[in-house]
């Protein structure tokens, strides 16, 4: 553009007084009439070309700037000028385009000014290109600013890692050279648990803080030629080169990968621990960048589905995700539908073997696939944000199935799991009271079991939701106790009612010397915090009198009963078979 004349330089109020310094004035002008050729030979200006045709080298010309300035003679239909138009209109940097004597047609294709062939003179054509020019200037600035902000927009800004489609042209590029070389890379997809939940307990900041950290350690993490993105909100990327595997396998990486991001993380002097799952895939000859991610990101639901920290990604992972998407897509329905069923399981009090309450869990008898386990659909609810409306559901049911027990005089306590999410929701509480009100259940009967790791994720959130809770009679109970990593200086702060030592240890304590000293230490624990107990996962005889020589206080298995429908509920707690062998 540099031999371009400066139209811009007259003012609104001098324009009139216009002058071009005509030979500087590169016209392109094609297949011109007569009348516009003596015109430009009137005034002196050098035409370069007036019978070019469109070819690669007259586009390469107007993109390298050696005309300032297009003239297209109207008189002519020439189809070509529709290319040239929309090749230079459409993209910058922009030139003036006018016609003379143009119909609409043109001025549509993208020409920016018009002359009527009887009106063309020197003054004219200065006025028309003034006004082309400046509206091109405009263009070019604009186009200009678009770029720039392209290329900020490809860098997330929060972790300055390269976004997901910053990422998929550098994967591209790596990709076509692997392929080219004949070497093959790795692809880690990475997405940070629980994350959702997190963010909307603690706050967006805080929420910043975590991934701007995990960003970090994921680029300290990674060999020096890998590439690492962000792919969405919590979802991250690595591709690597091969030989990082030449050592440690695919595993060893993951592992320590997921073992970098659980590092405890502080933020505002606060601790908090965040867990990733990881999918990982192997670029084979045919992928393309997308199939490769594509092929990543299967592996990373198949390992959320298998609740593992991490999975490489083998072709049932495809169709697997593919079923789980779906399953996602219909459970809103099936919770309005009444699809799901609670299956009730007894809960004993050892001392005298009375059914002092039952658990509440969830099953979906799904129209095609048959009655499905909470394992395959609660982590869908949570992740989908399924899981308010299924819990809503789920409470109200137990509470009006216990109001029936009740009424039969039957007393004992329903226990309803909630997750993490609901545990953090400032109106969770209001819900229960409603729920309570509207059934007239007593709030002492209702249990509701959480995790620890649903109170560790926020504790002051959760410390105010408990706390509220208590204060309206309900009471609340530690799931899965043993689990996590919840230190007790923690229960104590809460208002807790009793613990549930999580099956894993109790199911082989007759048999493994580790589990049996975890349960009494549990036991133990709990004792000195004023807790009650409850064992889960009592399947034998043997177990039941080891936990009870120990002093714990409740126990939930197989060997009393497996969950099962009201119906069979209400005919096993006539009979209590399992009494018998007790005696
Ligand atoms: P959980 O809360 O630990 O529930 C106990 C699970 O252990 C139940 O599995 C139960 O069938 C099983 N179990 C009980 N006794 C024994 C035993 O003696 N041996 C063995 N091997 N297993 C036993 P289920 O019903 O498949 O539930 C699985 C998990 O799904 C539950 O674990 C709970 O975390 C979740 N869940 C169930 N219902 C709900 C719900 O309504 N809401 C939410 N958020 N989660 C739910
Ligand atoms: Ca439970
Ligand atoms: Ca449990």
């Amino acid at each position: 553009m540099q031999n371009r004349v400066d139209i811009n330089r007259a003012t609104a109020a001098d324009r009139g007084a216009l002058r071009l310094n005509y030979s500087k004035l590169r016209l392109l002008i094609l297949e011109a009439g007569d009348h516009i050729l003596k015109f430009c030979h009137d005034v002196n200006i050098p035409v370069a070309s007036h019978e070019a045709k469109y070819d690669n080298r007259v586009a390469k010309d107007i993109a390298a700037g050696v005309y300032n300035c297009i003239i297209i003679d109207g008189a002519y239909s020439n189809a070509g000028y529709d290319r040239i138009l929309e090749s230079v209109s459409n993209q910058p940097p922009f030139i003036p385009i006018i016609v003379i004597d143009g119909s609409l047609h043109y001025l549509r294709k993208g020409a920016s000014e018009s002359i009527a062939s009887q009106d063309l003179s020197a003054r004219r054509l200065e006025t028309a290109l003034f006004n082309a020019d400046r509206l091109c200037k405009l263009n070019n600035r604009t186009a200009h600013l678009e770029t720039e902000l392209s290329a900020f927009i490809e860098e997330d800004p929060l972790t300055a890692l390269p976004g997901r489609s910053k990422f998929r042209i550098k994967m591209a590029k790596a990709i076509e050279k692997a392929h080219s070389t004949k070497t093959t890379v790795s692809l880690i997809v990475l997405d940070l648990d629980s994350f959702k939940g997190l963010n909307e307990s603690r706050g967006h900041d805080f929420g910043d803080e975590i991934l701007k950290t995990v960003a970090k350690r994921l680029f300290r993490f990674a060999p020096d030629n890998a590439i690492v993105g962000r792919l969405g909100d919590d979802e991250f990327a690595l591709l690597v080169s091969d030989d990082t595997f030449t050592g440690p396998s695919h595993s060893t990486v993951a592992v320590r990968l997921s073992h970098e991001i659980h590092k405890p993380y502080i933020v505002d002097g606060q601790k908090t621990e965040v867990s990733a799952t990881i999918g990982i895939a192997t670029l084979d000859d045919h992928d393309t960048p997308d199939g490769l991610l594509h092929k990543s990101i299967s592996a990373l639901y198949a390992a959320k589905r298998d609740k593992t920290r991490f999975m490489v990604y083998t072709q049932e992972d495809d169709i697997e995700r593919r079923q789980q998407l779906r399953l996602a897509q219909d459970l809103p329905e099936a919770i309005t539908s009444d699809q799901l069923r609670l299956h009730y399981q007894p809960i004993v009090r050892m001392s005298d073997q009375k059914v002092v309450g039952v658990e509440a869990l969830v099953r979906w008898q799904h129209p095609k696939q048959g009655l499905l386990f909470p394992d395959r659909f609660i982590p869908l609810a949570e992740s989908s944000g399924s899981i308010e409306g299924l819990t809503k559901w789920v409470l109200k049911a137990s509470v009006e199935q216990g109001s029936r027990w009740l009424a039969k005089g039957e007393r004992f306590s329903v226990s309803v799991n909630i997750s993490a999410l609901i545990l953090h929701n400032p109106s969770f509480p209001d819900m229960v009271a409603r729920m309570l009100n509207k059934t007239g259940f007593p709030a002492e009967l209702l249990k509701l079991e959480i995790t620890e790791s649903a109170i560790i994720s926020d504790v002051s959130r959760a410390t105010d939701v408990v706390t509220r809770l208590h204060e309206m009679g309900v009471r609340v109970s530690i799931d899965d106790f043993g689990t996590g990593y919840t230190s007790l200086a923690y229960l104590r702060k809460l208002p807790v009612d009793e613990i549930k030592i999580d099956k894993s240890f109790v199911l082989n304590m007759r048999t493994i010397a580790d589990d049996e000293v975890i349960v009494r230490t549990l036991l133990e624990l709990a004792k000195n915090l004023g807790l009650s107990v409850v064992a889960e996962g009592v399947e034998d005889i043997e177990t039941w009198h080891m936990l009870a020589d120990l002093g714990c206080d409740v126990a939930q298995g197989y060997y009393m009963s497996r969950p099962i429908d009201v119906a069979a509920f209400d005919t096993w707690i006539k009979t209590q078979p399992w009494i018998q062998d007790l005696k």
